[in-house]
């Protein structure tokens, strides 16, 4: 059976990279995105390409509806077998005193409401020899601080959620597992205010570069296949180090 994995945030960065390679090893892939249509379309057509089935769906995390309508689309391509967790945001780089509540808030409502709102609509239709995949960060246990405390705190909480789903699931055969990239090259960096971060942080990451989506895409279709049917509730780190 082909398996049928859902992306979110799969428009950019590491969920783009990922729907590619999932793709090219054989799953169909259905992804969200929120509003970069043009980059949707590449992604979409990159996937078709290898001779799969394909679905890119603008929907909001944040928004109930909006993921069960994804879930109701994927559903289209065969029983949903994989979900990775990866839509996320960060705010404005900046001290923990200047944290605008509305920055703090949409970081708690796309990194884990959103993730929290898709891995339900995964347990309640995936059955058994499924997958869940959180994209955590290495955030999680550095703490980020002077950037962005509040985006580590929700990074941590997907960890706990990790685990936790881990045990609830595994006598339904559905395994749960994150991963932790690094500081990786993304948009993510502009959109905090630090485009260049990837490239300045290098001297403090022990391999001495930051990394590319492609080697968190390949973590994450490891966690998601055959070869890791005795890996769950584990916390994969991609950080070159750090
Ligand atoms: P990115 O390049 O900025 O891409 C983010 C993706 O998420 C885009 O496809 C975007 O869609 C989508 N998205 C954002 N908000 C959304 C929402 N509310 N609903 C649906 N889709 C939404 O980010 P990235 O660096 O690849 O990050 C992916 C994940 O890795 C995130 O969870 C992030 O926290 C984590 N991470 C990244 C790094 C890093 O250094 N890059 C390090 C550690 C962890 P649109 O394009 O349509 O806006």
């Amino acid at each position: 059976m082909t398996p049928v994995t859902i992306i979110t945030g799969g428009s950019r960065g590491i969920g783009a990279a990922t729907a590619r390679r999932l793709a090219h090893a054989g799953h169909h892939v259905a992804f969200s995105y929120r509003r970069d249509h043009t980059a949707a379309t590449a992604v979409l057509a990159d996937i078709e390409a290898t001779g799969v089935r394909g679905l890119a769906v603008p929907a909001d995390t944040r928004d109930p509806d909006h993921v069960t309508a994804l879930f109701d689309a994927a559903a289209d391509l065969g029983p949903i077998t994989g979900l990775v967790n990866n839509a996320g945001v960060t705010s404005p780089i900046g001290a923990f005193v200047d944290l605008d509540p509305t920055d703090l808030r949409n970081v708690v409502d796309v990194n884990l409401i959103g993730y929290v709102l898709c891995a339900q609509q995964a347990a309640r239709r995936m059955g058994t020899d499924a997958a869940i995949v959180n994209v955590s960060s290495a955030a999680a246990t550095l703490g980020s601080p002077g950037e962005y405390i509040h985006y580590a705190a929700v990074k941590a909480a997907t960890d706990a959620l990790t685990i936790g789903l881990a045990k609830e699931l595994a006598p339904r055969g559905i395994r749960v597992n994150a991963v932790a990239p690094g500081i990786i090259r993304t948009d993510i960096h502009a959109l905090s205010g630090q485009p260049d971060r990837p490239d300045q942080a290098a001297t403090r990451i022990p391999l001495g570069r930051a990394g590319h989506p492609d080697e968190v895409a390949s973590a994450i279709a490891w966690l998601l296949g055959p070869d890791a049917t005795y890996t769950t509730g584990t916390v994969l780190r991609v950080a070159g180090g750090l």
